[in-house]
């Protein structure tokens, strides 16, 4: 199969691409254009031809060779717009090609059925012939070989009938032959040369539109990797949330928003009481899921706008905007609650799993946060020589409060 890089060819004889896979994908970005184009033709043609219904009766008036030929160009006229309504529904240009030939087979045999029964109006049918033949070059694209064996057809068919029916010496039927034959030639070599025109436009066209949406799949892999980097530079492995480097990132802009609009800010630093025995007693993979939960825990409990963060081992930390002093007391209460009473599978916590909390709060003008991570981590070590599974508030805010 032709790959849009591949070289292309075009035959020299039928103006079509050699490769059978691009002509393939030729046809196909066609189909809909030839399809409407196939229809009016046959329309159009149909029509006309009917319309030479008018001139056999000035010649010949309401005689048995009228009739017969009414009779004709009613089965052409009726088959045309057949076809043109088939090829409306099924003419897929790639598969039932042989559907947009036909037409012109019904029209060439159409055309020739009427000189035996006009054979005195040879010159006027001359006429009608190369028209005809030039209608079928110029006006059913696309089908090169079709088109010339139709052609062929009319011409051979026409001679052979005109040189019968109009008792033609060799000189005169010789003469029609030669105006067939060139009526052919021009025919054929026009639409050869629109044929290998309009591939040569085709090839180098689709292969830009293939490098583009190549380029576009290449750039939303980037972008999807990009942020995969991302989520691995910013999240711990293990729980999912925020790393130390990309909370203190977030906390610190939200800190420095909170400053700016004079809202409150607290910080909660946690800790798992006693995490070392749990992974004595339960193993070092158990201890991650007791962490995992955690995480869990706290992302259910909290606002989409608090910001939860991996501080170490197993100390998380949460950054709290709008939240007054009171109640971050209150979340973190919530939180050690609900942490008090996770159940994990497989182990049954004997003394229940519990975490200790210090909570500090951002002074009115305070914008460092290291300092508002220092007291919290002081009021959380108060929190653990004070009995643990506890919520602490940093000294200094309770002073202030
Ligand atoms: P305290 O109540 O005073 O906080 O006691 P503790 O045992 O929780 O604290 P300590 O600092 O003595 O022990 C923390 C333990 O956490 C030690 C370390 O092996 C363990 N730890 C640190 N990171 C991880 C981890 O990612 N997974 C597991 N399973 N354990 C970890
Ligand atoms: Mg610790
Ligand atoms: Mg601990």
């Amino acid at each position: 199969m032709a790959t849009p890089d591949t070289p292309y060819r075009v035959h020299w004889m039928t103006g079509q691409f050699c490769e059978r896979g691009r002509e393939w994908l030729y046809r196909r970005t066609i189909r809909s254009r030839v399809r409407i184009e196939s229809r009016l033709a046959l329309s159009v043609s149909a029509t006309i031809f009917a319309m030479f219904a008018i001139s056999d009766y000035n010649y010949l008036g309401p005689t048995r060779a009228f009739y017969l030929l009414i009779a004709m160009r009613t089965l052409a006229v009726g088959s045309c717009l057949l076809l043109a309504f088939a090829i409306g529904r099924w003419g897929g240009y790639t598969r039932n090609v042989w559907l947009h030939a036909l037409p012109l087979w019904v029209m060439a045999t159409g055309i020739i059925l009427i000189i035996p029964l006009r054979p005195e109006t040879l010159a006027t049918q001359l006429v009608a012939v190369v028209v005809a033949i030039m209608a079928f070059y110029l006006l059913i694209p696309n089908l090169l070989t079709v088109v010339a064996a139709a052609s062929l057809y009319l011409s051979i068919g026409f001679l052979t009938t005109a040189a019968l029916a109009a008792e033609l010496d060799a000189v005169a039927t010789l003469r029609l032959a030669l105006l067939l034959i060139m009526a052919n030639l021009v025919g054929f070599f026009a639409l050869l040369r629109v044929e290998s025109l309009q591939r040569k436009q085709f090839a180098p066209l689709h292969q830009e539109r293939d490098h583009t949406r190549r380029l576009l799949r290449e750039v939303a892999h980037r972008q999807s990797l990009e942020a995969q980097l991302r989520g691995l530079a910013e999240r711990d492995a293990l729980t999912g949330l925020a790393n130390r480097r990309h909370f203190m990132m977030r906390a610190q802009a939200l800190l420095q928003d909170a400053r700016d609009g004079q809202a409150p800010f607290t910080l909660c630093m946690l800790d798992v009481d006693h995490f070392k025995t749990i992974n004595d007693t339960w193993g070092h993979s158990h201890g991650d899921r007791v962490l995992t939960a955690i995480a869990h825990a706290c992302q259910q409990s909290l606002r989409p706008q608090d910001v939860i963060g991996r501080f170490g081992g197993e100390e998380f930390v949460v950054a709290l905007p709008d939240t007054r002093l009171d109640e971050a007391r209150a979340i973190a209460e919530r939180l050690r609650s609900k942490i008090a009473t996770l159940t994990l599978e497989g182990a049954t916590h004997e003394p229940p799993l519990t975490i200790t909390i210090g909570i500090s709060a951002a002074h009115a003008e305070e914008t460092d946060l290291d300092a508002l991570i220092r007291r919290a981590d002081q009021a959380l070590y108060v929190g653990k020589r004070t009995g643990r599974n506890r919520v602490e508030l940093s000294h200094e805010e309770v002073a202030e409060d």
